[in-house]
């Protein structure tokens, strides 16, 4: 079950070894900063004051699933935290973290392993069954495996680490340590905080934030950070093949407050906006700048302050709808249906303008056509759309939730073609691949641009057969 779609979800760990400080209050701030990266389902195993181990898992949001009885079970030093960001088919058993209660371990995933032969091969070989487990779930047996076996944890890590193949960014609890590890391209990002006799890992820094947390660092690719009572140890497990971090963390995913390789997200997409205006210099009175909310409203902003055009909230979005998220939904035909719930447009604002609507991206063809629906119905003169990231042309393992090419718009459609479905929509531009890159201020090296270019740094196994050459390849480059 190799390439299950989970890839965003979040991943925390504390251990404080200080006896007022709770870790698995930490992990509960730390996972409810990270809401965005998944809202399935929410967990937290920790080993309790007591010395007991201890877990909550259940689907839906972070404050529900761990309300006050669990957390005041859960109270502890060690703690790690898991949100799962909602797939189709999900099974329950599958609600991060992994545990093994008996030899106190859980382990927290963010990323997924497109190639599984390893694991597999491994697991069989030890006689651990395996058939109804995902990618997460192999990797947590493989793990235990080692530690019953009677390894350190770090050395269970160390040992089994070329087992897997993909993008992963995990934190392991074994007892009274925390293991943070990393794959060796660091295609998703894990941040370590300072936290008081203690420390803390997380997805993002925004965690750190809301956990009061000192932000020191990343874990690097293809490194392990032990954390104990004694403080923290580093580790280099394999040389790292150069950072590869996914660009859609920057694009769509990663909070708007967070810090990515020294670069505050909110900045680079308010620079992705200044470039698309210099890639799309649009001028006149009568345009109005408009976000499609959330991710977009610095783009927009960055936009329109760089042409010195005019920007309003006109498109707002229906939140707490309880899974928020549309493009999960089982099937197109449910998703669209979701999908004309999820905005709705300020008529008197958007009447008789000239209207550039602004998108961080494209996938499926869901969003946009109802949007320029509905702001056409609204009486707005002229539609523009600009994309604040290059067409999505390839299925992507280890970053957005688009396995299946057939499904993504510029895969099979032109960008002429796409801008023919969108009503009333005059011109339709997407943000060129170097104009992204440039608004990174970082090199193009460190990405992983591979749903833009169909370049994939980790091998994706079997789906190397499933990849077809887009109708075009404009604006990719
Ligand atoms: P589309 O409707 O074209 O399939 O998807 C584009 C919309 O989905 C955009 O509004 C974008 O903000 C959002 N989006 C882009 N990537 C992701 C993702 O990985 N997950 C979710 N839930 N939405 C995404
Ligand atoms: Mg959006």
């Amino acid at each position: 079950m190799a390439g299950e779609a989970k890839e965003k979800c979040a991943v925390v760990g504390a251990l404080s070894a200080n006896i007022e400080v709770d870790a698995a209050a930490i992990t509960f701030l730390g996972l409810d900063a990270l809401q965005h990266r998944g809202e399935e389902a929410s967990g937290i195993a920790s080993i309790s004051y007591g010395g007991q181990f201890e877990i909550q898992r259940g689907k839906g949001q972070v404050p529900f699933v761990h309300d006050e009885e669990a957390m005041s079970r859960l109270a502890g030093n060690v703690a790690v935290g898991h949100n799962r960001y909602s797939t189709s088919g999900s099974k329950e058993q599958n609600f991060g973290p992994m545990s093994d209660k008996a030899i106190h371990f859980a382990l927290s995933l963010n990323g997924t392993l497109p190639s599984t032969l390893k694991l597999e091969r491994y697991l069989d070989g030890h006689n651990i069954r395996h058939e109804n487990t995902n990618d997460f779930g192999m990797m947590s047996y493989a793990l235990a495996q080692e530690i019953r076996n009677g390894k350190e944890a770090p050395e269970a890590i160390e040992k089994t680490y070329p087992l897997f193949t993909g993008a992963f960014s995990c934190v392991a609890m074994h007892d009274d340590m925390i293991m943070a590890f990393r794959d060796p391209f660091g295609i998703r990002p894990l941040s370590i905080g300072k936290i008081a006799d203690g420390h803390m890992v997380a997805s993002e820094t925004c965690a750190l934030d809301m956990a009061n947390a000192e932000y020191i660092g990343d874990v690097e690719p293809g490194e392990l950070v032990i954390i104990t009572k004694d403080g923290l140890e580093r580790k280099q497990l394999v040389d790292s093949l150069g950072h590869k971090l996914d660009m859609f963390e920057y694009v769509y995913f990663s909070k708007l407050d967070s810090m990515l390789y020294g670069q505050r997200v909110g900045s680079v997409r308010r620079h992705f906006g200044e470039q698309l205006a210099s890639e799309y210099p649009l001028d006149g009175k009568n345009y109005l700048v408009v976000p499609v909310p959330d991710s977009s409203v610095p783009v927009a902003e960055g936009y329109a302050d760089a042409l010195g055009l005019q920007h309003t909230t006109a498109i707002i979005k229906n939140r707490y709808r309880g899974g928020g998220r549309s493009f999960m939904q089982k099937n197109q035909e449910l998703r669209q249906k979701y999908q004309k719930l999820k905005h709705t447009v300020i008529p008197e604002f958007v009447k008789d303008r000239d209207l550039i609507v602004i998108d961080d991206s494209i996938v499926r063809l869901n969003t946009m056509p109802v949007i320029c629906e509905l702001l056409e119905a609204a009486g707005a003169r002229s539609i523009t759309v600009l994309v604040s990231s290059p067409p999505i042309r390839f299925p992507d393992f280890y970053g957005i939730d688009t396995p299946d090419q057939g499904e993504l718009a510029a895969a099979n459609f032109t960008v002429a073609e796409i801008e023919k479905k969108l009503s009333k929509c005059r011109k339709l531009g997407y943000l060129s691949l170097a104009g992204m890159i440039k608004a990174t201020g970082l090199p193009e090296e460190v990405f992983n641009l591979s749903c833009f270019t169909g370049d994939y740094p980790i091998d994706i196994g079997y789906h190397k057969k499933e990849i077809y050459t887009p109708v075009s390849m404009e604006f990719a480059d």
